[in-house]
């Protein structure tokens, strides 16, 4: 029998039955919502004039300035990810990958899948690209036009040095395309400043709207040089753009209700402080759950200063009374979803601190996960390789 909802379940604000702690799609306020209550003709001006105040306050959220512009496609992250990658490297290109997770490595298969060129420096999950190597690479192989990198791994939860990256990239005089899809507009990043040629991210995460929609920050003179580069029509950056340039219309069916969500959670985005407030929130939301969870016995996989404030991932409990499905479970049917282990390394879980949720949601969702550990006996969270 399910375990009845302790009777500190909170009442969930955002009117939905449970709390997402996941990286994406995640818990939206009830404004969010409620702004796709509308049926927008996508050609009506109003909705032209949603749509270029959300591309002007995108590039605003990237420090983009006048040499920068905001692409949006239809489509979750990957999309866009693919589209950058497809329409920025050229066909006589070569794209060099830092791999630290799956999204990292996710971008290798897309230029696989693509015929593009690509090569790729990898390193542990729980460990930052190796600079040195970087440098050495970019300097033995002018081949190389472009490098890759993912801003937060979402895999691990870990802050990839992003300037430290953009900084042995720039000295080199390649092209840099950043994978900021779980850190934009929670993790400050400033694209002109770094000097790269094109950052992508999605509506769903730390953007806290609903899923459907990716956008490309891209420097203009980039787009502007890669006319007939893209393997795909629907997913050409360049034409995208010169349409959108043209007439303020999509080239196909635009995610209509999902961009009237996505300008509502911008301003709730910038009423809060905008990257900096959020930075605050989820700042807190993580260190609250890491303590708490270590309370607990949990052990988290990286040290605090590789951590991300976006999602943690714990180590899976060596105590055989703890059955990751049962875990799930039962948390779930106390009102917290939390999110399967991606890494390939070690048997792990993890818990997200981004999304509509204030440190007294994650206050509460460590008290169910304590009640859950009791339901099942759970005694010992420590992991099997612990010391
Ligand atoms: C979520 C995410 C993506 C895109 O994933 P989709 O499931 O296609 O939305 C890409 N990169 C990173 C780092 C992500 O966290």
């Amino acid at each position: 029998m399910p375990p009845a909802p302790p009777e500190k379940h909170r009442a969930n604000p955002t009117g939905n039955d449970e709390f997402l702690l996941t990286p994406g799609p995640l818990t939206t306020s009830l404004s969010v919502k409620q702004a796709m209550l509308r049926d927008w003709g996508s050609r009506d001006a109003g909705f032209i004039a949603l749509n270029r105040r959300i591309r002007d306050r995108l590039v605003e959220i990237a420090e983009g300035g006048g040499d920068y512009t905001c692409v949006p496609l239809q489509g979750s992250g990957t999309f866009v990810v693919e589209a950058m990658l497809g329409t920025l490297v050229p066909p006589t290109g070569r794209l060099l990958v830092l791999v630290n997770g799956a999204y990292g490595a996710r971008m290798v298969k897309i230029m696989h899948t693509i015929g593009r060129d690509v090569v790729s420096l990898t390193s542990p999950e729980d460990r930052i690209p190796d600079l040195v190597a970087l440098d050495r690479r970019l300097a033995a192989e002018p081949g190389i036009s472009h490098v890759a990198a993912v801003h937060c791994e979402t895999t691990s939860g870990i802050l990839n040095p992003i300037e430290a990256i953009a900084a042995v990239v720039a000295h080199h005089g390649r092209s840099l395309l950043i994978d900021s899809m779980s850190a934009f507009g929670a993790l400050p990043l400033d694209i002109g400043e770094l000097g790269a040629d094109a950052v992508a991210a999605s509506a769903n995460k730390c953007l806290e709207g609903v899923p459907g929609l990716g956008f490309a920050i891209v420097r203009r003179a980039a787009l502007e040089a890669a006319a007939g580069n893209a393997h795909s029509l629907s997913l050409d950056l360049y034409d995208q753009w010169r349409a959108m340039e043209s007439n303020g219309q999509w080239r196909f069916t635009p995610p209509t209700h999902v961009l009237a969500a996505f300008e509502q959670a911008l301003i709730e985005h910038g009423a809060e402080g905008g990257v900096a407030g959020r930075h605050r929130r989820y700042t807190e939301n993580c260190a609250i759950l890491i303590d708490g969870m270590r309370k607990l016995g949990f052990e988290t996989l990286l040290p605090d200063e590789l951590q991300a404030p976006i999602i943690v991932t714990f180590k899976m409990p060596a105590d055989p009374a703890f059955d990751f499905q049962m875990f799930y479970d039962r948390l779930a049917a106390r009102g917290y979803v939390i999110y399967p282990g991606k890494l390939t390394v070690a048997p792990s879980f993890r818990i997200g601190c981004i999304g509509r949720l204030d440190p007294d949601d994650i206050r509460v969702a460590v008290a169910a996960i304590a009640e859950t550990l009791r339901d099942m006996n759970v005694n010992e969270c420590g992991a099997a390789d612990a010391a």
